[in-house]
């Protein structure tokens, strides 16, 4: 890895024409730079990819050794992920922070889940009474965020239901509104969506319950969708894992899963921000965030899809896209990604904190 300044000739999206781009310091600056090593002299740029639901640190038992959240870290950066947004992991990714060819990741502390209803080894699981304090001891671990579990299968009912009864759930979101925490969550049915939306949340994630008036309540409060489109292609797996004891759940899985395009699409033209996520960890692998770029483009129009991961995702989290000053970390195409998607699983050069760190499918 090299930090001299470099130089490209390209189309900076979302702007439509092609212009001249400097880096040096690791940050963008107006140029000319003496020297500069160009990159490219025709080829179209994104601001690095946001993966707003990544979990780098995560294993299927829980918590991973350092060697394993390295290959996580890599394997997203070099399909173009230069910004997490970690919802929830067991390990320590701290140490991610000295490392400069890695991407920058917004923590969310561990995941809240309640006692015994969520996968084992993975969130932090309290009892109801405790929800409140433990909100707050995830706020002081994460960074701006927190997460918890607001619906599983409940197999007393054998089915998906909420966790948490409306009040706790509102209790403990409107304590991390007061330490300014914004709060997330996982929900796929539809009865917790709804209470968590009318309790403030200011993020869902899956979303695949949605109904009309929630959508409606999102769009009106600016509340963040996450579908993470690449795990819920896994619903008729789960559906088809809990067929026989939970035939009820099973059939909701699949109609959730038969159903998410509309109800995403729903949700696009009311207006809900919509935002690329993958939910990497356990399941999905974390090269994903271009290909849930593609996914999202059945949701609407390249535009929307490219924003979804890129500039409208890194406002949204506080963070720059390619203004001057800001730090150059963005993605370089051959082709143009807005005439077919697809090109953004195809990055011909990543750099991060204005080095290369990946070039032409090798990596640095
Ligand atoms: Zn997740």
């Amino acid at each position: 890895m090299s930090n001299k300044a470099l130089h490209l000739t390209g189309v900076i999206l979302p702007e439509s024409e092609p212009r001249d781009f400097w880096v040096a310091d690791g940050v963008v600056v107006e140029g000319p730079i003496a020297g500069a090593e160009t990159i490219s002299k025709r080829c179209w740029v994104l601001p690095g990819l946001v993966d707003a639901h990544c979990h780098i640190g995560l294993g299927v038992g829980g918590e991973i050794p350092k060697e394993r959240i390295l290959q996580q870290a890599l394997t997203a950066r070099n399909a173009g992920t230069l910004l997490v947004r970690d919802n929830g992991v067991p390990s320590d990714n701290w140490w991610i922070e000295d490392r400069p060819d890695l991407p920058r990741i917004i923590r969310s502390g561990r995941h809240i889940a309640l006692t015994k209803r969520y996968l084992p080894g993975l969130a932090d699981e309290v009892d109801p009474q405790d929800f409140v304090a433990e909100v707050e001891l995830q706020c002081s671990r994460g960074q701006g965020w927190i997460k918890f579990v607001a619906d599983w299968i409940d197999r007393s009912v054998g089915d998906l239901a909420p966790c948490w009864s409306a009040d706790v759930v509102a209790a403990g979101i409107k304590r991390a509104h007061e330490l300014g925490v914004r709060v997330t969550a996982h929900t796929f049915g539809e009865q917790a969506v709804a209470e968590i939306v009318d309790a403030g949340i200011d993020c869902v994630e899956h979303g695949v319950g949605l109904t009309d008036p929630v959508i409606e309540k999102m769009a009106a409060n600016g509340v963040g969708l996450v579908p993470t489109l690449c795990n819920i292609e896994n619903f008729p797996m789960y559906a088809a894992q809990g067929e026989e004891k939970f035939p009820t759940y099973a059939a909701h899985m699949r109609d959730l899963y038969e159903r998410r395009l509309d109800t995403l699409g729903k949700a696009r033209e009311a207006g809900v921000p919509i935002y690329c996520g993958t939910d990497a960890g356990t399941v999905v692998t974390y090269d994903q965030a271009p290909h849930e770029v593609v996914k999202l483009g059945a949701v609407g129009d390249a535009d929307f899809a490219l924003g979804a991961a890129t500039w409208r995702a890194r406002p949204w989290l506080n963070a720059p896209c390619l203004e001057l000053g800001a730090s150059a970390d963005f993605v370089v195409y051959d082709n143009d990604p807005r005439a077919d998607l697809r090109v953004v699983t195809h990055p011909s050069c990543i750099v991060l904190r204005g080095v290369i760190v990946a070039e032409g499918g090798t990596y640095c």
